[in-house]
């Protein structure tokens, strides 16, 4: 998978190079491109923002450098080009794997006010929110994107089986966790776990399950 990105801020992005997800981009199994909108701006300063028409509060982004930022990027339209807003539909499970499935993504990141609504109606194939609440910029968002999304891409996680019993990936969300030792601060592993017997600990973890689900995100039921 290739995703290219679009922003104002590039270095936000170093973070990528960290943990799993910077170990799988070193390794080549997924690509992330980052290109400065600012590079691609005519104005003599560079400048990528300007007043809002009709007046108010804030800067809005300007059409020209981010249209031709996008049209550089990706000549032949073959990238989903999401632009991060909090307008858009929200990043859940469902679309993160939907995401996965993708070849090609584009994340075009905001900031300000926001972009001019053409760029939305001309180069922009879905808007997507991280949920609803305002930030300076896409880029956060992206970050999210990435990761969640990098997470399904094969090879990008040690085990496959890490994703398939995460929560959510079944509906519900997950079990509890417990390592050694046995016994900490007087709270000890529930006995099952220590027992071997690999189907009574399935049938634990899957009432977990539910017990923990039903407490505290009943809507996912
Ligand atoms: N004026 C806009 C509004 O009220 O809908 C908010 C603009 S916000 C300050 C600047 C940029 O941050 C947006 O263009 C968008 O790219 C990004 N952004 C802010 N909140 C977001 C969210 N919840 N999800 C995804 N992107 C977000």
């Amino acid at each position: 998978m290739k995703i290219e990105v679009l922003t104002l801020f590039p270095e936000i992005y170093d973070t990528l190079n960290v943990s799993v997800i910077g170990r799988a981009l070193k390794n080549g199994v997924f690509e992330v491109g980052v290109h400065n909108i600012r590079d691609y701006s005519s104005d003599k300063h560079k400048r990528c923002d300007d007043y809002p028409y009709g007046g108010g509060a804030g800067m809005v982004m300007t059409p020209q450098p981010l249209h031709d930022a996008i049209t550089a990027v990706d000549p032949d339209r073959k990238f989903l080009r999401i632009y991060l807003s909090p307008k858009g539909k929200k990043l859940e499970q469902s679309v993160v794997t939907e995401l996965a499935s993708a070849e090609n993504i584009m994340l075009i990141n905001g900031s300000y006010e926001g972009i001019d609504q053409r760029i939305i109606d001309l180069d922009v194939d879905m808007e997507l929110s991280i949920g609803d609440y305002v930030l300076t910029s896409g880029d956060l968002a992206s970050l999210v994107v990435i990761n969640a999304v990098a997470r399904y891409i094969p090879d990008v996680l040690g085990s496959e089986a890490s994703t398939d019993e995460e929560s959510f990936s079944q509906g519900y969300l997950e079990y509890p966790h417990y390592t050694r030792p046995p016994e900490f601060m007087g709270l000890s592993v529930p006995p099952v776990l220590l027992s071997g017997n690999h189907a009574e600990i399935a049938k634990w973890r899957k009432n977990q399950s539910e017990i923990i689900t039903k407490e505290k995100r009943p809507d996912l039921l």
